[in-house]
């Protein structure tokens, strides 16, 4: 799949459709970058990626190999065939000007996932009020013992990938997250590549 990668730019994001038993890598080139990743059921566009469900139905917030990504329907929508890196998130909303501005209350605009999801699914009609929990490839969020929870530089080494089948015929929208501090510093390229077998 290598020729046909497709390379999203520091701080940027993109939509698609991706058929159902199409297979979706996400690379990480450089190393230490995230990708958010939202998805919606392509017949049903206001059937959204659920966290909660997934972490439900999979009985675990550590995602990888097997495990089953679903809607707030409860539909699956993507199942991970293979992962080089396993350290990823699934609990936290992507970042957004609304996050930046509480961590420095002098920012007036900074580029955020938030806001490349909402414009590239909005190609596809899916209103910015459906994007909920993002399926964070390769962010690092480790959970403590009492509860709280810190972003930490990401664990992925360059050309670490995470592959998804599609369950069902989807849009997808993935992004270069765009905050800093979850990208150990600099904001980096994500690639992509869609295959079907
Ligand atoms: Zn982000």
């Amino acid at each position: 799949m290598n020729d046909d990668r497709i390379r999203i730019p520091p701080q940027g994001g993109t939509a698609f459709p991706l058929a159902k038993g199409g297979k979706l890598s996400i690379v990480d080139p450089y190393g230490e970058q995230v990708c958010d990743l939202f998805c919606v059921d392509a017949v049903n566009l206001l059937d959204g990626l659920s966290s909660g469900r997934s972490i439900d139905y999979n009985d675990t917030i550590h995602f990888t190999n097997g495990h089953m990504l679903y809607s707030n329907a409860g539909k699956p929508l993507l199942k991970i065939l293979s992962d080089t890196c396993g350290t990823h998130d699934f609990l936290v909303t992507p970042c957004s000007l609304q996050m930046f501005q509480m961590l420095n209350p002098e920012c007036t605009y900074h580029p955020s996932c938030q806001e490349n999801l909402a414009k590239a699914l909005a190609q596809y009609d899916i209103p910015a009020h459906v994007i909920t929990t993002t399926f964070n490839a390769f962010m690092n969020v480790p959970v403590g013992l009492g509860g709280a929870i810190r972003v930490l530089a990401p664990l992925s080494k360059p050309g670490d990938q995470i592959v998804f089948e599609a369950q069902r015929d989807l849009i997808v929208g993935l992004t270069a997250c765009s905050d800093e501090g979850s990208n150990n510093g600099s904001c980096k390229p994500i690639e992509y590549a869609v295959a079907r077998e």
